[in-house]
Protein backbone atom coordinates (compact mmCIF):
# COMPACT_ATOMS: atom_id res chain seq x y z
CA UNK A 1 0.00 0.00 0.00
CA UNK A 2 1.45 3.19 -1.23
CA UNK A 3 1.81 5.97 1.15
CA UNK A 4 -1.07 9.07 0.91
CA UNK A 5 0.00 12.16 -0.95
CA UNK A 6 -2.07 15.56 -0.85
CA UNK A 7 -2.82 16.08 -4.35
CA UNK A 8 -4.66 19.86 -5.49
CA UNK A 9 -6.61 19.86 -8.46
CA UNK A 10 -7.89 23.13 -9.75
CA UNK A 11 -11.63 23.28 -10.64
CA UNK A 12 -13.24 25.24 -13.47
CA UNK A 13 -16.33 26.01 -15.04
CA UNK A 14 -17.91 29.00 -17.18
CA UNK A 15 -20.76 26.59 -19.50
CA UNK A 16 -24.37 26.29 -17.83
CA UNK A 17 -24.26 26.59 -14.06
CA UNK A 18 -20.79 26.58 -12.87
CA UNK A 19 -21.19 26.73 -9.40
CA UNK A 20 -23.48 23.58 -9.47
CA UNK A 21 -20.74 21.97 -11.60
CA UNK A 22 -18.33 22.77 -8.95
CA UNK A 23 -20.30 21.63 -6.26
CA UNK A 24 -21.11 18.10 -8.23
CA UNK A 25 -17.45 18.15 -8.78
CA UNK A 26 -16.68 18.11 -5.27
CA UNK A 27 -18.77 15.68 -4.40
CA UNK A 28 -17.45 13.14 -7.08
CA UNK A 29 -14.07 14.12 -6.12
CA UNK A 30 -14.97 12.80 -2.81
CA UNK A 31 -16.35 9.61 -4.04
CA UNK A 32 -13.03 8.79 -5.62
CA UNK A 33 -11.36 5.37 -4.93
CA UNK A 34 -8.57 5.63 -2.26
CA UNK A 35 -8.94 9.09 -1.57
CA UNK A 36 -10.72 11.47 1.22
CA UNK A 37 -11.86 14.86 -0.01
CA UNK A 38 -10.04 16.88 2.93
CA UNK A 39 -10.89 20.61 2.38
CA UNK A 40 -11.84 23.54 -0.44
CA UNK A 41 -11.28 26.61 -1.44
CA UNK A 42 -13.78 29.42 -1.51
CA UNK A 43 -15.54 29.96 -4.99
CA UNK A 44 -14.54 32.37 -7.23
CA UNK A 45 -15.45 34.11 -10.07
CA UNK A 46 -12.73 35.27 -12.97
CA UNK A 47 -12.92 36.85 -16.67
CA UNK A 48 -11.85 34.76 -19.27
CA UNK A 49 -8.05 34.77 -19.72
CA UNK A 50 -6.65 33.14 -22.97
CA UNK A 51 -10.26 31.93 -23.44
CA UNK A 52 -13.94 33.26 -23.77
CA UNK A 53 -17.84 33.03 -23.21
CA UNK A 54 -18.89 33.43 -19.38
CA UNK A 55 -17.08 34.59 -16.53
CA UNK A 56 -15.22 31.70 -14.78
CA UNK A 57 -15.93 30.34 -11.62
CA UNK A 58 -12.80 28.55 -9.89
CA UNK A 59 -11.77 26.82 -6.75
CA UNK A 60 -9.42 24.49 -5.59
CA UNK A 61 -9.76 21.29 -3.72
CA UNK A 62 -7.53 19.15 -1.70
CA UNK A 63 -7.56 15.45 -1.60
CA UNK A 64 -5.26 12.89 0.11
CA UNK A 65 -5.05 9.31 -2.00
CA UNK A 66 -3.25 6.79 -2.61
CA UNK A 67 -4.07 6.37 -6.05
CA UNK A 68 -1.20 6.83 -8.71
CA UNK A 69 -1.15 10.49 -10.76
CA UNK A 70 -1.89 8.87 -13.81
CA UNK A 71 -5.07 6.94 -12.00
CA UNK A 72 -6.02 10.41 -10.53
CA UNK A 73 -5.81 12.24 -13.40
CA UNK A 74 -7.99 9.59 -15.78
CA UNK A 75 -10.06 9.84 -12.91
CA UNK A 76 -10.70 13.64 -13.10
CA UNK A 77 -11.07 13.31 -16.47
CA UNK A 78 -14.07 10.77 -16.43
CA UNK A 79 -15.65 13.47 -13.83
CA UNK A 80 -14.96 15.97 -16.76
CA UNK A 81 -17.03 13.92 -19.33
CA UNK A 82 -19.80 13.22 -16.84
CA UNK A 83 -19.99 16.71 -16.87
CA UNK A 84 -20.59 17.07 -20.06
CA UNK A 85 -17.27 18.32 -20.97
CA UNK A 86 -16.10 18.90 -24.92
CA UNK A 87 -13.05 20.21 -26.14
CA UNK A 88 -13.79 21.39 -29.78
CA UNK A 89 -10.87 24.02 -29.43
CA UNK A 90 -7.92 24.63 -27.27
CA UNK A 91 -9.07 26.91 -24.44
CA UNK A 92 -13.25 26.69 -25.54
CA UNK A 93 -15.30 27.46 -23.10
CA UNK A 94 -16.68 24.70 -20.61
CA UNK A 95 -18.97 22.76 -18.15
CA UNK A 96 -16.01 21.53 -16.11
CA UNK A 97 -12.39 21.61 -16.09
CA UNK A 98 -9.96 19.73 -13.49
CA UNK A 99 -6.33 20.01 -14.23
CA UNK A 100 -3.75 18.44 -10.97
CA UNK A 101 -2.29 21.10 -9.86
CA UNK A 102 -0.30 19.36 -7.32
CA UNK A 103 0.84 15.87 -6.12
CA UNK A 104 2.39 15.63 -3.37
CA UNK A 105 5.96 16.92 -4.23
CA UNK A 106 6.22 15.56 -7.37
CA UNK A 107 7.40 16.21 -10.69
CA UNK A 108 6.16 14.46 -13.72
CA UNK A 109 7.02 15.01 -17.32
CA UNK A 110 5.12 12.56 -19.58
CA UNK A 111 3.18 13.37 -22.52
CA UNK A 112 -0.24 12.85 -20.59
CA UNK A 113 0.90 14.53 -17.54
CA UNK A 114 2.69 17.76 -16.27
CA UNK A 115 3.14 18.55 -12.42
CA UNK A 116 3.24 20.51 -11.02
CA UNK A 117 0.84 22.14 -13.57
CA UNK A 118 3.15 24.39 -16.07
CA UNK A 119 0.82 27.44 -16.19
CA UNK A 120 -0.28 27.48 -12.46
CA UNK A 121 1.81 30.20 -11.43
CA UNK A 122 0.79 32.68 -13.72
CA UNK A 123 -3.08 32.42 -12.82
CA UNK A 124 -4.33 34.53 -10.57
CA UNK A 125 -7.69 31.57 -10.63
CA UNK A 126 -5.70 28.91 -9.35
CA UNK A 127 -3.09 31.12 -6.89
CA UNK A 128 -5.47 32.86 -4.69
CA UNK A 129 -7.74 29.33 -4.16
CA UNK A 130 -4.67 27.74 -4.09
CA UNK A 131 -3.01 30.10 -1.44
CA UNK A 132 -6.45 29.73 1.02
CA UNK A 133 -5.09 26.24 1.54
CA UNK A 134 -1.30 26.06 1.33
CA UNK A 135 -0.41 29.41 1.76
CA UNK A 136 3.17 28.49 2.43
CA UNK A 137 3.61 27.11 -1.17
CA UNK A 138 3.02 29.80 -2.79
CA UNK A 139 5.34 32.07 -4.11
CA UNK A 140 4.78 36.04 -3.41
CA UNK A 141 6.16 37.07 -6.16
CA UNK A 142 4.13 35.10 -8.54
CA UNK A 143 0.70 36.26 -6.51
CA UNK A 144 1.98 40.29 -7.37
CA UNK A 145 2.38 39.51 -10.88
CA UNK A 146 -1.12 38.57 -11.22
CA UNK A 147 -2.53 41.55 -9.18
CA UNK A 148 -4.40 42.83 -12.59
CA UNK A 149 -6.32 39.89 -13.20
CA UNK A 150 -10.23 39.98 -12.48
CA UNK A 151 -11.12 38.01 -10.14
CA UNK A 152 -13.49 38.13 -7.50
CA UNK A 153 -13.82 35.84 -3.91
CA UNK A 154 -17.79 35.27 -4.70
CA UNK A 155 -19.72 35.05 -0.96
CA UNK A 156 -20.78 32.24 1.28
P1 LIG B 1 -4.51 24.31 -19.39
O1 LIG B 1 -3.74 23.01 -19.24
O2 LIG B 1 -3.69 25.43 -19.96
O3 LIG B 1 -5.21 24.70 -18.13
P2 LIG B 1 -6.91 23.11 -20.43
O4 LIG B 1 -7.18 22.75 -19.01
O5 LIG B 1 -7.98 23.80 -21.19
O6 LIG B 1 -5.59 24.03 -20.51
P3 LIG B 1 -7.33 20.50 -21.40
O7 LIG B 1 -7.94 20.46 -22.75
O8 LIG B 1 -8.26 20.31 -20.24
O9 LIG B 1 -6.48 21.82 -21.23
O10 LIG B 1 -6.21 19.37 -21.25
C1 LIG B 1 -5.34 19.05 -22.29
C2 LIG B 1 -4.39 17.93 -21.83
O11 LIG B 1 -3.55 18.38 -20.79
C3 LIG B 1 -5.05 16.72 -21.25
O12 LIG B 1 -5.38 15.80 -22.23
C4 LIG B 1 -4.00 16.16 -20.26
O13 LIG B 1 -3.43 14.95 -20.73
C5 LIG B 1 -2.93 17.22 -20.28
N1 LIG B 1 -2.35 17.54 -18.97
C6 LIG B 1 -1.00 17.65 -18.77
N2 LIG B 1 -0.74 17.94 -17.50
C7 LIG B 1 -1.94 18.05 -16.85
C8 LIG B 1 -2.30 18.33 -15.51
N3 LIG B 1 -1.37 18.60 -14.57
N4 LIG B 1 -3.62 18.34 -15.20
C9 LIG B 1 -4.56 18.08 -16.15
N5 LIG B 1 -4.27 17.78 -17.45
C10 LIG B 1 -2.98 17.77 -17.80
CA1 LIG C 1 -7.13 24.16 -17.16
CA1 LIG D 1 -7.60 20.70 -18.04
Amino acid sequence: MRAPVLAYIGLGANLGDPVAALQAALLALGGLPQSQLLRHSSFYSSAPIDSSGPDYVNAVAELSTTLTAPALLLALQQIELGAGRERPYRNAPRTLDLDLLLFGSATIHSPALTVPHPRMAERAFVLLPLAELVPEQINAADLVAVQGQGIWRMAG
